[in-house]
């Protein structure tokens, strides 16, 4: 059993690498284990995972502001404070802030994440209001 007690470290919140479009950071609150890992992630307006499927499947649980999930079979929700997301495994899907409104997410994501590219502005302003 693992027990976080949020970010004591101190540590730098880390900037969202390749797999991001925009200012995202992330904050690990579990390495990944037993193929579990826990984030807490920011992303600014406009900002946005590329897409991505997880092996067996990801939780993101909205903590503050309001973005979208989208996946590639067209489902696309706005998603606020409160709301909670499963993403199947093996689901391609990207999540982001919305255009005018960052979001924070906590994000259970289980076994490998697959990437297949970034999601285009013209794609992304589509799905965004
Ligand atoms: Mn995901």
């Amino acid at each position: 059993m693992r027990v976080a007690k949020g970010n004591t470290s101190g540590s730098a919140s880390a900037k969202g690498g390749d797999n991001f479009t925009g200012e995202v950071f992330i904050d690990s609150v579990f390495p990944a284990a037993e193929g579990v890992m826990i984030s807490s992630v920011f992303f600014a307006p406009g900002s946005r995972t590329h897409w991505h499927s997880h092996e067996n499947g990801q939780i993101l649980m909205v903590a503050r502001g309001r973005g979208l999930v989208v996946n590639r079979e067209g489902d696309s929700v706005e998603i606020t404070a409160g709301d909670v997301v499963h993403a199947g495994p093996g689901e391609v899907h990207w999540h982001g802030g919305s255009r005018e409104s960052f979001m924070i997410h906590t994000a259970v994501s289980l076994g490998n994440t697959s990437w297949f590219g970034e999601v285009s502005n013209d794609d992304y302003l589509k799905e965004s209001k």
